[in-house]
């Protein structure tokens, strides 16, 4: 039985007196349980490192003090050792090997392991793997690996500068991807399934032409809960974007935003949703105002710098009917924030509901609403990294629940 793990031996006897925890280094391992040969019966423990891949071994029969397990469903467990005085700190990614590893130790040291589970090759030295490749950055063309594809095991991948047109779909099968990096490279839309990817946090798309074929599946994948539960950063600077979709406003965890140097001529107002984002740069594109709801967002950084060249559209709209049974419905479903899908409520209600609009004060409105253009200096709710601007009061353009919102904010303003 062999078990493939980080361990750290930890010397008892350095440690004693000192009022210290190891702080050694733990190292990629190989750990086997077995029999030196047929006629001999003692039972050894072989630690093989990629220093030592002959390895060092230890006596098991009366030469184990202890064997801790409290951890063991994390992957984690130490065995204590009488001679040399030393702990052999474990840590397992799969925990149920670890789990019948240590229960083949408990068999043999209670004597009723049978002869047959222990090989004599066992304790032959086994070729150690270098431990997992983790990082992949791919800086040429000529260094893309088209044909092997990148290691299942990879986190972050880096592919920027390639001058790719179409999406790599062997990225899909990298279910441990946390860092996605396409930036300065030719893509206009990404599949859907990228969206299930269900450790995504980081994706870089900047510098492409996500706005050069805009259609209705080119945003598809901001629609799997995956992404939308998991995405803490989202670059889409300089891609030709003249529209974004309402869909962003569903990355809930999203912190960081970046959209400057695009055509957007305005922010969609689910963005005021995005109650994490903390990062948002918008500078460099064609806005003529900003939607009322980012008024709800604590900001520590928000460029808005180049925009605001043009005038908004000051007509003001004003429904003072009575709101309809749907309208309060569909306003406590999304002030309550009560989640809701395709799969318990009809479609077509799923794109009302996503259609909400954001009065500033936290509430939403849909078909009753009172919008009008409101000029705020935006320090009031965010830091601006760039405050050179001309104009110091920025339009918001703001759809309010009621008539009491609309009256406080002008006399605010
Ligand atoms: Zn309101």
């Amino acid at each position: 039985m062999k078990l493939t793990c980080n361990l750290e031996i930890v010397n008892r006897q350095l440690l004693a007196g000192r009022n210290i925890t190891s702080r050694g280094k733990s190292q990629h391992c190989v750990l086997s349980i077995g029999k030196q040969s047929v006629k001999d019966n003692e039972l050894y423990l072989l630690l093989q490192t990629r220093s030592n891949s002959s390895g060092t071994k230890y006596k098991v029969k009366n030469n184990i003090e202890n064997v801790f397990t409290k951890f063991v469903s994390d992957g984690k467990s130490t065995i204590r050792l009488k001679e040399p005085a030393i702990d052999l700190t474990i840590k397992c990614t799969n925990a149920i090997e670890l789990k019948s590893f240590l229960h083949i130790l408990k068999l043999g040291l209670e004597d009723k392991l049978h002869t047959s589970i222990l090989s004599v090759s066992n304790l032959n030295p086994k070729k150690i793997n270098p431990p997992p490749k983790k990082k992949v950055t791919i800086k040429s063309k000529a260094d893309y690996p088209v044909f092997k594809g990148f290691p299942r095991t990879t986190e972050e991948l880096y592919l920027c500068g390639l001058n790719r047109k179409s999406f790599d779909r062997q990225i899909l099968r990298l279910q441990s991807l946390r860092i996605l990096d396409l930036s300065n490279n030719s893509l206009s839309s990404l599949p859907k399934e990228i969206g299930t990817l269900p450790h995504l946090k980081s994706l870089h798309l900047g510098q492409n032409e996500f706005g050069a074929v805009e259609n209705f599946n080119t945003w598809s994948w901001l629609n799997h809960i995956n992404i939308q539960n998991n995405l803490q950063l989202l670059d889409l600077s300089e891609n030709h974007l003249k529209y974004l979709p309402k869909q962003i406003g569903k990355l809930s965890k999203l912190v960081t935003l970046s959209l400057n140097k695009n055509e957007l001529k305005i922010l969609p107002a689910s963005i005021g949703r995005l109650l994490s984002l903390t990062y948002l740069n918008v500078a460099h594109n064609l806005l003529t105002s900003l939607p009322g709801s980012i008024m709800n967002l604590r900001l520590e950084s928000f460029n808005i710098f180049g925009n605001f060249q043009n005038n908004p559209d000051e007509s003001s709209v004003s429904f003072n009917s009575i709101p309809t049974l749907k309208e309060f419905g569909a306003r406590s479903v999304v002030n309550n924030r009560l989640n809701y899908n395709a799969a318990t409520i009809p479609f077509t209600l799923v794109q009302y509901l996503d259609d909400a609009k954001l009065c500033p004060c936290g509430n939403s409105c849909f078909d009753i609403y009172i919008h009008k253009i409101v000029r705020r200096d935006p320090r009031q709710f965010a830091t601006l990294t760039v405050s050179s601007m001309s104009v110091l009061y920025v339009p918001f353009s703001c759809t309010f629940c009621c008539t009491k919102c609309a009256d406080t904010l002008k006399l605010q303003t």
